[in-house]
């Protein structure tokens, strides 16, 4: 009986010991920086929701990322990491403009991805700007050169890439949809369309998040996506 037990024992040290291995929990876990782990704890982050746990090691190797979770599921967190990990590993300084943008179908989504990165960028050098409708043009227009990182909605954004002179966009490093099913639909195809096209294709990274999958495949090839990961977190029960 006691030998029973000990093996009992063991399978189960195995399995924990197994399981945790291969699926990281907590941000402490991931090979951050030091500066992106001090923002992520004085905002309280400490495990990972599960759309983090699965797309975060990803993206960080590289990859494309087709995301799909629920709202509230933690996807902004997901692809923000990804984004000022890249920039700070890259040394990207206030010399080398826009080097990630992040498209949102809403001014209020944008400048809540915007808060969420001013939190956690909080110990990095790294610039950012919101570029939204419904604020002065002019005063938007001043500050793009300088920013790394900008947070926009696509009609604005288009508009700066046909309005604004020494805007550069061709050395952008990393893309990123949040809503991307809504940023891909009708309604925004022109406009995604024309940004696409200031882009540079070669050695970009794209990340889309969304709350439903987007698979079209005439979407992914608008995105010049390679080899896609997909990730998805479904609901149990
Ligand atoms: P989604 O974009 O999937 O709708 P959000 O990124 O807006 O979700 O996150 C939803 C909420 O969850 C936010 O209040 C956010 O601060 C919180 N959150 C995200 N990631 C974590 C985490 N790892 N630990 C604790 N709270 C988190
Ligand atoms: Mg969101």
């Amino acid at each position: 009986r006691r030998t029973e037990e000990m093996m009992k024992a063991y399978d189960e040290s195995k399995k924990a010991g197994s399981s945790s291995s291969t699926k990281l929990k907590r941000f402490d876990e991931l090979p951050l920086t030091k500066k992106t782990m001090i923002g992520l704890k004085k905002s309280s982050y400490v495990e990972m929701t599960d759309i983090q746990a699965k797309s975060i090691p990803l993206s960080l190797g590289g990859r494309d990322i087709l995301g799909a979770a629920r709202t509230g599921s933690g996807k902004t967190l997901a692809f923000l990491i990804p984004v000022i990990e890249r920039l700070y590993k890259e040394k990207w300084g206030p010399g080398d403009g826009l080097g990630a943008l992040i498209l949102s179908p809403t001014r209020e989504l944008a400048i809540q991805i915007f808060e969420v990165l001013r939190r956690i960028g909080t110990a990095h050098s790294i610039s950012a700007g919101l570029v939204i409708g419904g604020k002065d043009v002019t005063q938007e227009k001043n500050r793009l050169g300088r920013m790394n990182i900008l947070v926009a909605t696509p009609g604005r954004l288009l508009q700066h890439m046909d309005q604004t002179v020494d805007f550069d966009t061709s050395n952008v490093q990393m893309l990123v949809l949040d809503e991307a099913d809504r940023c891909l639909d009708m309604g925004f195809q022109n406009t995604i369309d024309a940004i696409l096209e200031n882009l540079p294709k070669q050695g970009r990274q794209t990340l889309l998040f969304s709350a439903t999958q987007t698979k079209r495949v005439k979407d992914l090839a608008r995105l010049s996506l390679s080899s896609p990961e997909y990730v998805a977190v479904h609901d149990e029960d």
